[in-house]
């Protein structure tokens, strides 16, 4: 063959334009045919059934397409894929493993090269070439196949199985998300249409002037009253904070130089699309091109508006769910304007491509209550009308879900509802285990309406506040006033318990939309107290407005995300005495809070020593801790099966947390998602902690399991797992003590 690497890129640049994962397998087959000069090149697809059927060829038949199939472990293709090695065969026939398909009409072959695709561990396909005369292929021709089939194992193997032909749809299927909001759904997926991309329309000439503009305005008055229909719907099961997002759109669609811009465009001969196309690309770059960082993000906006205005041009009927029929929401970006298009009580489950557990959507959606998977690969995989189960708790959607795993789903669901008045009765109880050992039970919040669930399941404070939720859901920072309207409501709501309120964590997953900050790495960048340390009139305004708000409660404690410094504390007190002295001479009368930190750096845990005298607290932070241990990315689905806080390195951590702070006599406390987790509560509970908080929907199940396992026994169980080298057998370990206490029901489903 000719200059591989020549020939690589070209099969690669076309391959990348290919508008579908499908088309783009047709794209490579093809090109590299060409390129190794050879009678055919086709492309096999795995299923979950092990079965390899051909979804793209170039030199066999097209209708052998679909029809080909053989089982992994079958003929050459079927080596391959089984051993997951390349093959390089001079003369194919004489192979034992030799199969040949009539239906593909191709002649007896010899040469042949086949490699395996595989995507994140999974095998995907098989690619081969074939030639009819014997042929030994060099090794550079090989090593060229096995780059195309590692190059179509990356993009979007999710997409091409849906696409292809008798593979794929309506088979059961598991997709792979993040946690959005916690619960389970069960219901048909609507898919919200992605046809409507403003940005790939043309310029036409229009023939009636008049008429575009009629177009466009009854378009934009349409777009203005699916907006106002939104806000109104969520404004009925959601605080002021979160509808809010609402004037945002609209102020911008009603904007004069936007309207205008569209219209001169009409003026000037262009139809109504185009103008609206141009004017949105002039106005998305003009504030893309913005240093005010806030400025700078409305362009996602202009840009989510005209595509919205756009359908309304192009008449493309919004999706309507059937009456009553329960609904999973799926679609790559599902914005809080498409969640409130829908009846909130028909809304099953959510299901995101794009947006972290912290994105608007995922905050409305764990405010109303609707289970949510974020983060998932591929739109591709979902078809509308499909039977589908939201699985909030793990992060996992089943399509076509077989009749044993929706019943074993509904019984899930049944047995949550059963498990919770059953669980009512602990409510007023202590958390405290039968051998004596109390445990105190916080509840995780940030929203205004979390507040009542946690107080009706029994928490016995906020053990987290996550400040950010007020800052996230608005269109720009909140005043002083407005902070302490929202702080004062909810430590009113907990007054005579404790209240940690975290300072502003943004950075990371948390972007707020008015204040991008664009980072090559931002997990490690500006991100929670040293973002607020740097912009220390945010942090200022926060934390006079959480202690305005705490004056003649006393039940303010203040908490810094991201600690990895004692400077960091140093700091964060002096402005604390400085805003203190402040409201003093303004003559409010305040209480020192106490303060502490989150322990979620690795940097952390060396600093714990040297806190002892400087702060009152800690609180484990095992979401950024595993991340930060485990190298693991908590929001990217590829590596989502690495992040588990029973990890060894995590569990050892946490143990010496544990320790190092009883040391130093810091109380301690876990705010993570591992003090929701029944298995790691029972070793939690064995380390001696003492106090656990999480969302109000898992508190009664952990109090109940506080409540049976007695901590001497937990204890136990906590030396067993700490000499485990891998978190399978910790969780297989300390799942089979559960069931055998009795709180199997406590556990996850395994469909
Ligand atoms: C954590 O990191 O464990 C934590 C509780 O904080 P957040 O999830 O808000 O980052
Ligand atoms: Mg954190």
């Amino acid at each position: 063959m000719k200059n591989s690497l020549q020939q690589l890129r070209k099969v690669v640049q076309e391959a990348a334009v290919a508008s579908t994962p499908l088309k783009r397998a047709g794209v490579i087959v093809a090109g590299v045919k060409e390129a190794m000069e050879v009678a055919v090149c086709s492309l096999y697809l795995r299923d979950e059934d092990d079965w390899l059927t051909l979804v793209a060829t170039e030199g066999l038949k097209q209708e052998a397409v679909g029809k080909v199939r053989l089982k992994v472990g079958d003929g050459l293709v079927g080596t391959i894929a089984k051993t997951r090695h390349p093959l390089n065969l001079e003369s194919a026939s004489s192979d034992p493993h030799y199969l040949y398909f009539p239906e593909t009409g191709e002649e007896l072959f010899e040469g042949f090269v086949g490699a395996p695709v595989v995507h994140l561990g999974e095998l995907v396909g098989v690619l081969v070439v074939e030639e009819c005369e014997r042929r030994k292929f060099t090794e550079e021709e090989e090593s060229f196949l096995v780059t195309v089939a590692a190059h179509l194992g990356t993009p979007d193997p999710a997409g091409l199985r849906a696409e292809a032909p008798t593979v794929g749809t309506s088979k059961p299927r598991r997709v792979v998300g993040i946690r959005g909001a916690s619960g389970i759904g069960i219901g048909n997926t609507l898919v919200l249409a992605a046809g409507a991309d403003l940005s790939e329309v043309p310029d036409e000439d229009a023939e009636d002037a008049a008429v575009e503009l009629a177009h466009f305005r009854s378009a934009v008055t349409a777009t203005l009253a699916d907006f106002a229909r939104g806000g109104e719907q969520v404004a009925a099961h959601v605080p002021k904070d979160v509808a809010g997002v609402f004037t945002v759109y609209e102020m911008l669609l009603q904007s004069r130089e936007f309207v205008e811009a569209v219209e001169k465009g009409i003026a000037a001969g262009n139809w109504a699309p185009g103008a609206l196309r141009a004017a949105v690309e002039q106005f998305a770059r003009l504030f893309e091109a913005m240093e005010d960082e806030y400025l700078r993000g409305r362009g996602e906006d202009i840009r989510h508006l005209g595509n919205r205005v756009y359908q309304h041009l192009r008449e493309i009927e919004a999706p309507v769910a059937k009456d009553g029929e329960p609904i999973i929401l799926v679609g790559h970006l599902v914005s809080v304007a498409d969640i409130a298009a829908f009846p909130i009580a028909q809304l099953a489950g959510i299901v995101s491509v794009e947006g972290s557990a912290l994105s608007h959507t995922a905050v409305l959606a764990n405010a109303l209550g609707i289970p949510a998977v974020m983060g998932v690969e591929s739109i591709h995989e979902f078809e509308d009308g499909e039977a589908a189960i939201v699985d909030g708790y793990s992060g996992r959607i089943m399509l076509s879900p077989t009749k044993g795993v929706l019943k074993e789903y509904r019984g899930l669901v049944d047995r949550d509802r059963q498990l919770f008045e059953e669980l009512e009765k602990l409510r007023d109880l202590p958390a405290e285990t039968p051998d004596g050992t109390r445990v105190c039970l916080y509840a995780n919040t940030g929203l205004l309406a979390d507040m009542t669930p946690g107080l009706s399941r029994g928490a016995e404070g906020i053990g987290l506040y996550r400040s950010e939720i007020p800052f996230l859901v608005r269109d720009s920072f909140p005043s002083e006033d407005e902070q302490f309207e929202v702080y004062r409501a909810v430590l009113q709501a907990y007054e005579g318990k404790p209240v940690s309120m975290r300072t502003l964590d943004i950075g990371g997953d948390k972007v707020l939309p008015y204040y991008p900050i664009a980072e090559d790495n931002p997990a490690l960048g500006w991100r929670g107290i040293r973002f607020t340390l740097d912009n220390s009139t945010i942090l200022m305004t926060q934390v006079r407005a959480m202690l305005r708000a705490s004056s003649g409660l006393k039940n303010l404690r203040i908490m810094l995300p991201m600690v990895s410094r004692v400077d960091e504390v140093d700091r964060f007190l002096t402005l604390l005495d400085s805003a203190l002295e402040q409201l003093r001479e303004e003559g409010v009368t305040v209480a020192r809070p106490k303060i502490g930190i989150m322990v979620e750096v690795p940097a952390a845990l060396t600093l714990l020593r040297f806190l002892e005298k400087k702060i009152d607290f800690i609180s484990i932070g095992s979401n950024d801790l595993s991340q930060y241990l485990l190298a693991v990315d908590r929001t990217n689905p590829r590596v989502s099966r690495l992040f588990d806080h029973l990890h060894p390195a995590v569990l050892h951590a946490v143990h010496w947390i544990v320790a190092q702070a009883r040391r130093n006599h810091l109380s301690t406390s876990l705010c993570g998602e591992m003090g929701a987790d029944p298995c790691a509560v029972v070793l939690l509970l064995g380390m001696g902690i003492e106090s656990l908080s999480m969302s109000a929907f898992s508190l009664p199940k952990i109090k109940w399991l506080i409540r049976t396992v007695p901590r001497a026994l937990a204890f136990e169980q906590l030396e067993l797992a700490l000499q485990l080298d891998h978190e399978k057998a910790i969780r297989q370990q300390v799942s089979a003590f559960l069931r055998k206490q009795g709180l199997g029901d406590l556990l996850p489903p395994s469909p």
